[in-house]
């Protein structure tokens, strides 16, 4: 409170870090105040009333360890060293998403840390138009100090791992992900990852290097249950791999961590769908068969069920007309492969325009996309922006994807 309050009567420049993680990188900056939340790193789970207070610096490897220690969890990204304030702050979704909603959507209370230096506590009863605002708005409303999360029965075993196919059959293939998709119960999830294999010990040498298709999946119940939900997709085509099995919860939270380690080059680029249109599946595979560096990877996370049956309005997270994001990690480790890995990203985000709904998750977005920012909130911008006039008129919180304040409140 008292930072908050310095950084406000000395107009600083003011960065606010959960987990560090967001492709922005707005959880720093230069000539300013950080804000650095990673030492509050407590969980506490409340296993009879299923709920859990989190506090900013956790990440989702901590929360779900700590969760699930009971056979509980709430909806979360898939990579473990996400911080959990951005990925709820923003929505937040991940394999549970279609059977139990965003992790915004599971958010009970927040406590925070406004503008003016004041702890508020925002529920569905108290301030009640900034826990709405808090669930989707990113960190324009104040420095949430804890979260309390609803949590579920999950696992602590679940169906879940990976197919791995050729890249040859690719678009075929994704015609086939499209009719499981639109007929998966909500406790299936099905991601697509294209990229070049990795040499993991379970493919032959041989495909190393090359292009595959990836079908990730997380069945979230009874093991007997998730393997008739999958047979669909395991009839499609002649993997190299089907590496499906029962595994903790919490260990399959982290199996792309290895994929995405710190220290490389980042460009990101993202498009919702409701659809996986013919067009589209052309030029994603045509984009992938054409990958800049090792690294990269086209990622379509699967939405729909739960994620969707919430009214657009009910919190400032609009998204709930999209079945599928896109996001394009590119990554690179050396400086000469910046300028083709940018320019492939951008065309290939040129090209899925014309397929997209117009939207954008928050928190997929780069530093340089300013000019997206009303995408991503939507319908929802115009309540947002009159909020950020009550509760940050002067713009305080700013470092984010910026929602600017309708009516500069002056003081009386
Ligand atoms: C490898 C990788 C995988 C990912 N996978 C997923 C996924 O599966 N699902 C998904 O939904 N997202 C995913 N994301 C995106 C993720 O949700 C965002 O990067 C998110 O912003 C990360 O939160 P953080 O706390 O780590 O980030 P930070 O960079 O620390 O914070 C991001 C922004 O949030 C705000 N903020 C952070 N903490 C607070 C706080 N306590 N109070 C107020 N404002 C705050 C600040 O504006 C800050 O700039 C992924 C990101 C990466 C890098």
């Amino acid at each position: 409170m008292r930072t908050v309050q310095f950084a406000r009567e000395h107009r600083l420049l003011l960065a606010v870090r959960g987990g560090g993680h967001n492709i922005a990188g707005n959880a720093v900056c230069e000539g300013g105040l950080l804000i650095d939340l990673t030492p509050m790193r407590s969980v506490w789970v409340d296993p009879a009333r299923r709920v859990a207070r989190v506090e900013p610096g956790v990440t989702l490897g901590e929360f779900d360890k700590e969760a699930q220690s009971f056979g509980l969890a709430t909806p979360l990204g898939i990579n473990s060293t996400t911080g959990v304030a951005g990925l709820t702050l923003g929505g937040g979704f991940g394999w549970l998403s279609r059977k139990f909603g965003l992790a915004a959507d599971n958010l009970i209370s927040a406590d925070v840390v406004t503008a003016e230096g004041k702890l508020l506590q925002a529920n569905a009863t108290e301030n009640s138009d900034l826990f709405w605002a808090l669930r989707g708005g990113g960190g324009n409303f104040g420095v949430v100090s804890s979260f309390e999360f609803r949590l579920h029965a999950v696992g602590p075993m679940v169906l879940s791992g990976l197919i791995v196919h050729p890249f040859a059959r690719a678009k075929e293939l994704l015609a086939g992900y499209r009719q499981v998709a639109a007929k998966a119960p909500d406790e299936l999830t099905v991601w697509v990852v294209l990229r070049q294999a990795p040499p993991l010990p379970f493919l032959p040498a041989e495909v190393h290097g090359k292009e595959i298709l990836v079908f990730a999946v997380c069945y979230t119940g009874e093991e007997a249950d998730g393997k008739r939900a999958l047979e669909p997709l395991r009839a499609l085509g002649n993997p190299i791999a089907d590496v499906i099995g029962m595994q903790p919860f919490a260990a399959w939270q982290t199996a792309f961590d290895p994929l995405l380690t710190s220290g490389a080059y980042n460009y990101w680029k993202s498009h919702n769908f409701a659809e996986l249109t013919d067009g589209l599946l052309d030029t994603l595979t045509s984009h992938a068969a054409r990958l800049p560096t090792p690294e990269c990877e086209i990622f379509i996370g699967q939405f729909g069920g739960a994620t969707n049956r919430v009214a657009v309005d009910a919190t400032a997270y609009p998204h709930r007309n999209a079945n599928f994001v896109m996001n394009v990690h590119t990554r690179w480790r050396d400086r000469a492969d910046a300028q083709r890995s940018i320019d492939w990203t951008r065309k290939l985000f040129a090209e899925t325009a014309p397929h997209a709904t117009g939207g954008v998750y928050v928190n997929f977005m780069p530093e340089d996309e300013t000019d997206r920012v009303s995408s991503a909130y939507g319908a929802n911008y115009a309540r947002l922006a009159a909020l950020k006039a009550k509760y940050d008129p002067d713009n305080l919180f700013r470092l984010n994807q910026n929602v600017q304040p309708s009516v500069k409140q002056t003081a009386a």
